[in-house]
């Protein structure tokens, strides 16, 4: 078993050359073609195979999942439109969102009006590609700027669409990492969009670097990654584990990560759970602004977790939210929109909620009449030692007097105003001297 604290990886870990990992990821997986169901799913996963030991798990395409049935697979080949001159005017090798993502195959000529029937635009920013889907009704169509769909001519078009929507099976990957505990920390991220740098892709980074992190320490709780197409996949992850689910204490849905914005917290369905909590220490911590918003229950899979049957406390730690960047769901949510120290701020952050998860526990004062003699145990000496030595014998007189095993080291924090890393610090030295002892809760 290994031995290194996260707190002590995360003192080594090169934030920039994290960054610069993580965009490079972003920028091996852009080029491929995702959707909900897929080989470019697949083709993903193998990709964060190299950075973590990740299980790839394939559900047949018809198995029942709670109300809803996992879909015909999809994939795609090439897809394109053809003027009279038979030039081709949109291609789908050029960008991958110029296809109506589960477009159904077709080979047909049409006049203007009834191509016009399959296009999409953004009026708004008429330079961009918007993305768009068509999952549960069978439709064709592409999606092109909005300059290029007013400057077609009335003439005869060849259409030709070379995918295939068949019985397969919908592909998602695992990364479980055992701790001391059994009870565990959910960390989702959804996988299903194609050329989207920040809507998916920084989420897929962020989660497999992270992954990686976690493979190196010795950690309290056990960690279970899930790499999966949003909404049907959170919905068969669940269905396939309605009773192991309950194992699920604490998590986070990764998503829209390496964008310029502030950072977002979108609080779990129970609203004061102990993740909740540690997000918004750890924003106020980091000293920049951020948004604390509360659940509701659209958006990522946070609303398949926090349904009234599983009720999972899982929150969705994002910088600007989906939906309120201009450039989501189009072709500028690209290479230029993410950068690498975006994605290595967003790192740091959710290792440094990770470790105040992970050392966020309760103590019982084991000297619990009136105040233990500090001098006789060689307390002083550690408090003379101490860079703040002021602040470190009010953290270890806080830590003392409300370790009584209602309060975890988070509420001491909070209470005493004091950091964190202090209490927690406390807490180590007084567990060296036999003044407290871990304080285990029933689940
Ligand atoms: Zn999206």
């Amino acid at each position: 078993m290994n031995e290194i604290k996260l707190r002590d990886l995360i003192k080594s870990i090169d934030l920039n050359a994290a960054g610069t990992q993580m965009y490079q990821l972003v920028s091996d997986l852009y080029p491929i073609c995702r959707s909900i169901t897929g080989d470019g799913v697949r083709e993903t996963l193998n990709k964060i195979k190299t950075i973590i030991s990740l299980e790839v798990k394939e559900v047949p395409s018809g198995t029942q999942v709670f109300d809803w049935e996992v879909p015909k697979e999809w994939n795609i080949e090439d897809a394109w439109v053809k003027n009279s001159k038979g030039d081709k005017i949109i291609d789908f090798k050029k960008s991958n969102l110029h296809v109506l993502n589960y477009s159904v195959p077709i080979r047909k000529k049409v006049n203007l009006n009834e191509l016009k029937e399959h296009l999409y635009t953004i009026p708004a920013h008429a330079d961009w590609i918007p993305y768009r889907t068509s999952y549960y009704q069978e439709n064709w169509g592409f999606c092109i700027s909005h300059n290029q769909f007013a400057e077609l001519k009335d003439e005869s078009y060849d259409v030709l669409i070379d995918s295939s929507l068949t019985d397969g099976s919908l592909t998602f990957g695992e990364f479980y990492r055992k701790g001391a505990s059994s009870d565990e920390v959910l960390i989702s991220t959804h996988i299903c969009h194609p050329s989207l740098c920040n809507d998916n892709l920084s989420g897929i980074a962020l989660s497999a670097i992270l992954g990686g992190h976690l493979s190196k320490v010795s950690l309290k709780y056990s960690y279970r990654f899930l790499f999966i197409p949003g909404t049907i996949g959170s919905i068969t992850w669940l269905s396939l584990n309605k009773k192991s689910a309950s194992k699920i204490k604490h998590g986070l849905v990764v998503a829209c990560v390496g964008d310029p914005g502030n950072f977002t917290y979108k609080k779990t369905r129970i609203g004061s759970a102990e993740i909740d909590k540690i997000v918004t220490y750890a924003l106020k911590n980091s000293a920049k602004d951020f948004n604390v918003i509360d659940f509701f229950p659209y958006g990522y899979d946070e609303g398949q977790y926090g349904c009234p049957g599983f009720n999972l406390p899982l929150g969705c730690l994002m910088r600007t939210p989906h939906g309120e960047y201009p450039e989501y769901h189009t072709s500028a949510d690209n290479l230029e929109f993410v950068k690498p120290e975006n994605l290595s701020t967003s790192l740091a952050l959710y290792l440094d909620v990770l470790n105040t998860l992970e050392e966020n526990k309760k103590y019982m004062n084991q000297n619990p009449m009136c105040e233990p003699q500090l001098g006789r145990r060689g307390l002083y000496q550690h408090i003379g030692g101490h860079a703040d030595s002021k602040k470190f014998q009010l953290a270890l007189l806080w830590t003392l007097n409300l370790s009584d095993g209602g309060n975890s080291l988070l509420d001491i924090s909070e209470r005493s105003g004091l950091d964190f890393s202090l209490i927690s610090e406390a807490a180590d030295i007084l567990i060296e001297k036999d003044l407290l002892t871990e304080h285990k809760t029933q689940n």
